[in-house]
């Protein structure tokens, strides 16, 4: 949720290789520090914040999630889990899966990968699932104007999308980029009704990597 002070735990390591991610240095499985769920509770438990958000990477591959979302439910927390949508995990304890389905404007340049991204980006079935198990919120990252069309392409596909939670997001990894798009968002969300998501962390720290 903008705006709440929220503990982000980064999961390390996801398949799809977005050409704008900014997150890079999490695709790795072996990223980051290897860490128990207890010591990761413990560590989320010294902010005096009650909502969490489990990003990565993408945390949905991960299959220590299950646990570690039931054990900060047992400190009751409030827990986001934050997916690109591409693996359905059931019945976790999370209070809102933040769904963020990847769109053709992902895609990397590169050759070899961007045939591994375009097979693998969007699926479905498990979208749907995702969408009719949990309380969700639906985010799309544009990049330019036109990408809206294949917006209104995916969630027609889908059938089952509650359209008051469609967010649509300004894709930008530094400051400047953001404040050159998000007038561009905030017009199509105008135009439509969906709402603008705010990136307010590059807004405030820019592309600085948080500890
Ligand atoms: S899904 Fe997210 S973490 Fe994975 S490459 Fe794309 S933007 Fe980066």
């Amino acid at each position: 949720m903008a705006g709440v002070p929220s503990v982000f735990v980064r999961l390390a390591g996801c398949p799809l290789r977005c050409r704008w991610c900014d997150t890079k240095y999490a695709w790795s499985k072996e990223a980051g520090r290897r860490q128990t769920i207890a010591e990761i509770v413990r560590k989320v438990q010294e902010w005096p914040c009650r909502y969490v958000v489990i990003t990565g990477g993408e945390p949905m591959i991960n299959s220590d999630l299950p646990e570690l979302v039931k054990e900060l439910k047992d400190t009751e927390k409030h827990v986001t889990i934050e997916t690109a949508g591409i693996a359905y995990i059931a019945d976790m304890p999370c209070d809102l899966m933040s769904i963020s389905p990847k769109l053709s404007n992902s895609v990397p340049d590169e050759e070899g990968l961007a045939a591994i991204h375009e097979d693998s980006r969007l699926d479905m079935a498990v979208l749907g699932e995702l969408i009719d198990n949990y309380n969700y919120q639906l985010k799309f990252v544009v990049d330019v104007e036109s990408d809206f069309s294949e917006i209104e392409k995916t969630i027609d596909k889908l059938t089952n999308v509650d359209l008051e939670k469609v967010m649509l997001m300004p894709q930008a990894a530094t400051r400047d980029e953001l404040l050159k798009k998000a007038p561009v968002v905030a017009d199509l969300c105008k135009r439509t009704g969906f709402a603008f998501s705010q990136r307010l962390h590059i807004l405030l720290w820019d592309n600085q990597k948080g500890s």
